[in-house]
């Protein structure tokens, strides 16, 4: 925890006399570039990925990078997703899924998660990834491939649910939204796009768009 209180010490005393008017500007009101829904993993860090300032990214995060269809939980994703579209109008939502991703592995294995009814129950919500993996994909080989191609089947499924709820929808209609998968790599700091047309996730990189070394195609 003292590092942790080191760090605001040091954030005030550093970074914030910095950034002081970015600061004072950001008291007045909020005006994102874009919803990012991610995992909660530890491991990513939105802002810093993407190199974006605080009042840039309104973010949402939960275990797994997961968008309850609406009405499904009721719960606080319903409401940012809402405040995000309706009020502030971003017109992008990326969700970004990751590799590694420990969501992923228990929703595969679902004995990881006997015992925590929570986790059991929050990853119903991914049902349809399990499914599509378990039914088409069965040629993948041993748990790593699997857990790979999970990973990006769940940010589409994700984007699916996405779509069901009244501001996305309307929005949509309206062409005023953009819906973005993500995966983002840990290892290699690589992001990667799903690209429609080709039916795969393409790296995100200066040097031109490269196809994601894959294991299979997606199949949605
Ligand atoms: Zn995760």
């Amino acid at each position: 925890m003292q590092r942790l209180v080191d760090g605001v010490q040091r954030f005030q005393a550093n970074v914030f006399s910095a950034k002081r008017h970015l600061f004072e500007r950001l008291a007045e009101g909020q005006d994102p570039l874009a919803l990012f829904i991610t995992c909660s993993d530890s491991r990513i860090n939105p802002n810093l990925i993407t190199q974006t300032d605080p009042g840039e990214l309104f973010i949402l995060r939960n275990a797994g990078n997961i968008v309850p269809p609406y009405g499904a939980s009721r719960g606080g994703e319903e409401g940012s997703i809402e405040y995000a579209v309706s009020v502030l109008g971003v017109e992008d939502i990326i969700v970004c899924g990751h590799s590694h991703c420990g969501a992923m592995s228990a929703l595969l294995e679902p004995s990881k998660a006997a015992g925590y009814p929570a986790i059991r129950n929050w990853l119903d919500h991914a049902e349809a990834t399990r499914r599509i993996i378990g039914e088409n994909y069965k040629h993948l080989d041993g748990e790593f491939a699997r857990q790979t191609a999970a990973v990006e089947v769940n940010v589409l499924v994700q984007l699916d649910n996405l779509r069901t709820h009244p501001a996305v929808a309307a929005a949509l209609a309206r062409e005023q939204i953009n819906l973005h998968a993500w995966v983002y790599e840990i290892e290699t700091g690589k992001v990667f796009a799903y690209d429609s047309p080709a039916g795969q996730f393409m790296a995100i990189e200066n040097t031109g768009h490269g196809p994601r070394p894959h294991y299979h195609e997606i199949e949605m």
